[in-house]
């Protein structure tokens, strides 16, 4: 009889039945599907947001242990430019795998275990992104960062500095005019 996860009310999307699974090692089964982000996955400067889709490609083995859970996370995130302070919109993927002990087979207190023959993901699917994400993320890695003067976005013109005393708005529209072919 195969159970459909029709109840997110009362069950996090992030836990799985593996009753179907079997507990013959060597079992297999592919779980390819999109959950919503629960919250706090982040750290302070960068983070998924909850509820953004977190699309699952995992491959569920049994082994003797237990079950072995293992493949990607795609998630959305959301962050700021530690030099430029502008917006990161990214979207990345993040290896998961973590093995989940039948309740017995632990070594340690706090392995995850195999619960009710569901397996939540949770856990492992924070650890594997929050410990990944930088401490320092950048919009793009030669992001050039504000002026140290007047905080003007240097990446909107390279050429920003304060030899001249014109208005860096104003330098932008002198370019501009200076453009027109002789
Ligand atoms: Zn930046
Ligand atoms: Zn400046």
């Amino acid at each position: 009889m195969s159970r459909v996860h029709s109840h997110p009310d009362r069950r996090s999307p992030l836990i799985l039945e593996v009753h179907e699974l079997g507990r013959g090692a060597g079992a297999c089964q592919r779980i390819d599907t999109t959950v919503p982000a629960p919250a706090d996955m982040g750290i302070e400067v960068i983070g998924v947001p909850q509820d953004s889709d977190i699309e699952l490609d995992l491959l569920l083995q049994s082994v003797s242990e237990g079950v072995l859970a293992s493949g990607t996370a795609t998630v959305q995130l959301h962050g700021q430019c530690a030099r430029c302070l502008d917006s990161i919109e990214d979207e990345e993927s993040f290896d998961v795998q973590e093995l989940f002990f039948y309740p017995g087979n632990e070594m340690d207190d706090d392995e995850s275990l195999v619960v009710d023959e569901t397996i939540d993901l949770e856990v492992a699917l924070r650890d594997a992104v929050v410990l990944e994400l930088p401490f320092t993320p950048l919009c793009r890695e030669d992001c050039l960062g504000l002026c140290p003067e007047c905080g003007f976005n240097l990446n909107e013109d390279p050429e920003h500095g304060h030899g001249e005393k014109i208005d860096p708005r104003w330098s932008k529209l002198a370019d501009l005019t200076g453009d027109t072919p002789n």
